[in-house]
């Protein structure tokens, strides 16, 4: 069993992944014992993984897994850790955003007592304003109704072995790696970081794909929503008897007529509380019936842990 598994997904990074991860490898070997690398190829369409291949046929240490398409960025984490060996597991992004001379003390932490070693962001590198202010958002959201701190966290995280079995027992398919981590508890402990510029490639993030990420991650961690519309409810309730009174006061004065107004603002503001209502139910149900397929959360094209210089 290796010291130390370092787990590090990727998507199109074919650009930098070579100088990357002998950056990586310079890093770790000065600062564990022993170690794995794990490459999770998310389904990349350029040449990393082959790239990765070549180098893992060359350096036993290197395990390519490689995934039958590409699952996202959360599965891929899932598939590492599933596969690691390690007595810790350090988890990375391969762009450089997550430094790796940061490892070492990583390591020093874990080895000083710490179960889960964050990497928190201080400066967060270049970011649009609208991305810094939604995540922002997010993570503020997401700490209120889930009760589980997000504030600055990222997925560049070390864990101890005893966290990784329990990582491994949450069953659930809609995974949310960040969230995870910080509700399973143990002794966590925070090292700071700037985020830098992402080295090449680009971010394989859309708008879009951010917000369903977003919204699938808090109906993943609460049910709040539902019991906040069960308050839009009882809001509603309050609005209506108000509406009913008038309605009579007016129909006694003999001014029913002129309640049109009324109706229609009656039937917009209730025909949209119910909509929504019905919308967030809606998107539980749809979670429900994502959970109960049971389908794996990634499939396994090849794993190969050395020589495979035919490919
Ligand atoms: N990544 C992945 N699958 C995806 C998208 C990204 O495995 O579908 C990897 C990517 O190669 C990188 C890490 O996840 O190593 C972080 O991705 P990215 O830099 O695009 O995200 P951001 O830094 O914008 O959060
Ligand atoms: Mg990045």
């Amino acid at each position: 069993m290796p010291e130390l598994s370092i787990v590090v997904p990727v998507y199109n990074e074919a650009e930098a992944i070579l100088p990357f991860l002998s950056t990586v490898i310079n890093c770790v070997e000065s600062s564990a014992s022993s170690f794995e690398l794990i490459i999770v190829d998310d389904g990349s369409e350029d040449e990393t993984a082959l790239i990765v291949s070549h180098l893992s046929a060359r350096d036993s240490r290197l395990t390519l897994v490689r995934l039958s398409r590409n699952f996202g960025k959360e599965a891929a984490l899932d598939a590492g850790l599933m596969i690691a060996k390690g007595r810790a597991l350090l988890f990375m992004d391969a762009d450089y955003q997550h430094p790796p001379y940061l490892i070492a003390s990583m390591v020093e932490s874990w080895r000083a007592g710490a179960d889960v070693v964050n990497a928190k962001k201080r400066a967060r590198g270049y970011e649009h304003r609208w991305y810094r202010f939604l995540s922002h958002r997010f993570n503020q959201l997401f700490t209120s109704l889930s009760g589980v701190p997000l504030d600055g966290a990222s997925d560049f995280k070390l864990i101890d072995r005893q966290v990784a079995e329990a990582l491994k027992q949450c069953p659930e398919r809609n995974r949310f790696f960040r969230g995870l981590v910080a509700w399973v508890g143990f002794h966590q402990q925070d090292i700071l970081f700037d985020v830098g510029e992402r080295h090449a490639g680009r971010s394989g993030w859309s708008y879009g794909r951010l917000f369903s990420y977003a919204v699938n991650n808090i109906l993943a961690f609460t049910s709040f929503p539902l019991i906040a519309i069960a308050g839009l409810g009882a809001a509603a309730i309050v609005v209506s008897v108000v509406l009913v009174i008038q309605t009579l006061f007016n129909y006694m004065l003999g001014n029913a007529v002129q309640g049109f107004t009324t109706v229609l603002v009656a039937i917009a503001f209730f025909g949209s509380v119910t909509l929504l209502s019905v919308g967030v139910v809606a998107l539980y149900v749809a979670k429900i019936y994502d959970e109960q397929k049971a389908r794996p959360v990634y499939l396994v094209k090849v794993t190969r842990r050395q020589c495979e210089r035919h490919e």
